[in-house]
């Protein structure tokens, strides 16, 4: 079997190629760090002919639970996107396929390249309604593109979302198109949510760790999510030119956006330092389940965890502020969040075609505007 990742996002390393009924590859590593997750591969293969493809190493990865009832997925076009016929041992997570065609890709989650997110960039800056600035440019040519849509007001509410600090969690980047086409799409709410605000998106925090095929660092081999309290311009420039912009503009609302490789559940956490915005966090996320029946408010962190800290570590109850969202909250004493979207499914609603995918993830974005206004 050929393999490729020479491609952007693309990342996988291969051991054994030669014997389509036990190829045996092995999850990359970051190109700075030690996290392994993030896999996306081409290979060349014999149609109608069943694969049998083991990642060896996938039980020392950075969340090996994270495989357990986890189905890879495929593509044909490396536009659609299903699950195949996965199983993991504890040590092996072995794909089974008989591909319908001689080309096929596989991958982590349903990928949002690069040329995808420039692609995006370019299709809202056509609105009149869209304003963009690339924030700092660093020594490896890495910027972070920030959209505002909305008017420029000082009465006007002050909607941050951000996302893909962790660049293998391709899902938040789903999220975010479908807000922004929800925005731009005029219809009623959108209309409304913009008359009382204005909002200011990054859609890609991490674009020079996706184009590497990074899971969770950026190309220094930071953890973006580790650095709030003190980002360095140079190491760190996605955090430290955010948050200068977030000085100069202010913030009302934030929304940071993840993928939560083990929890079978949307769910969002926040609202930790004060009564008052804990009770707004709970209504939030009460309108969000009224608005995309993909949301529920009954599992996160703790419930999954009994108390200990998932991904992202809003769960812990203790101030961290090297993470976004406890940083934001502590800096400007408003409403910030956490959503996180799962690699596998919704529990509460599966599918096994697709499991959870670019799409739902799309669609909880479009909805997200009904509970941003009920919030205003
Ligand atoms: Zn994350």
């Amino acid at each position: 079997m050929k393999i490729n990742t020479n491609f952007d996002g693309g990342s996988i390393e291969i051991v054994d190629a030669t014997d389509n009924s036990n190829v045996q590859l092995k999850l990359g590593k970051e190109n700075n760090s030690d996290n392994t997750q993030w896999f996306y591969f081409e290979c060349e293969a014999s149609k109608n002919k069943s694969h049998t493809i083991r990642i060896v190493n996938a039980g020392g990865s950075s969340f090996p639970k994270g495989w357990i009832d986890y189905q890879a997925v495929a593509s044909y076009d490396k536009k659609k996107w299903f699950r195949v016929p996965t199983q993991f041992d504890g040590k092996e997570l072995v794909i089974q396929h008989a591909p319908e065609h001689s080309v096929v890709s596989y991958a982590y989650f349903t990928p949002y390249t690069l040329e995808q997110h420039q692609a995006l960039i370019s299709r809202a800056k056509q609105s009149s309604l869209v304003g963009h600035t690339n924030l700092g440019i660093s020594s490896d040519n890495n910027s972070i593109d920030l959209l505002t849509i909305g008017e420029e007001d000082k009465n006007r509410q002050k909607v941050w979302l951000i996302a893909r600090q962790h660049p293998g969690e391709t899902m938040a980047e789903w999220f975010i198109e479908g807000l922004i086409n929800r925005l731009l799409s005029g219809d009623e709410s959108s209309k409304k949510v913009l008359q009382k605000s204005i909002f200011y998106i990054a859609p890609n925090m991490n674009p020079k760790g996706s184009f590497l095929g990074n899971h969770r660092t950026n190309s220094k081999g930071l953890n973006l999510n580790r650095e709030w309290d003190n980002p360095s311009r140079i190491d760190c420039p996605e955090v430290y030119y955010v948050q200068k912009m977030m000085d100069d503009k202010g913030i009302d609302l934030f929304i940071d956006v993840h993928g939560d490789e083990e929890i079978p559940y949307n769910f969002m956490m926040g609202g930790h330092s004060s009564c008052q915005l804990s009770k707004q966090a709970d209504e939030f996320k009460n309108n969000f389940a009224e608005a995309n029946s993909d949301f529920q408010t009954e599992v996160d962190y703790n419930t999954f965890h009994n108390g200990n800290v998932g991904c992202c570590g809003s769960g812990c109850g203790k101030k961290n502020l090297s993470k976004a969202t406890y940083y934001v909250e502590e800096k400007f004493k408003c409403l910030s969040l956490i959503l996180e979207m799962p690699f596998i499914d919704n529990a509460n609603a599966p599918d096994e075609n697709v499991g959870w995918s670019a799409e739902r993830s799309y669609q909880l974005g479009y909805s997200i505007v009904q509970p941003i206004l009920k919030t205003l």
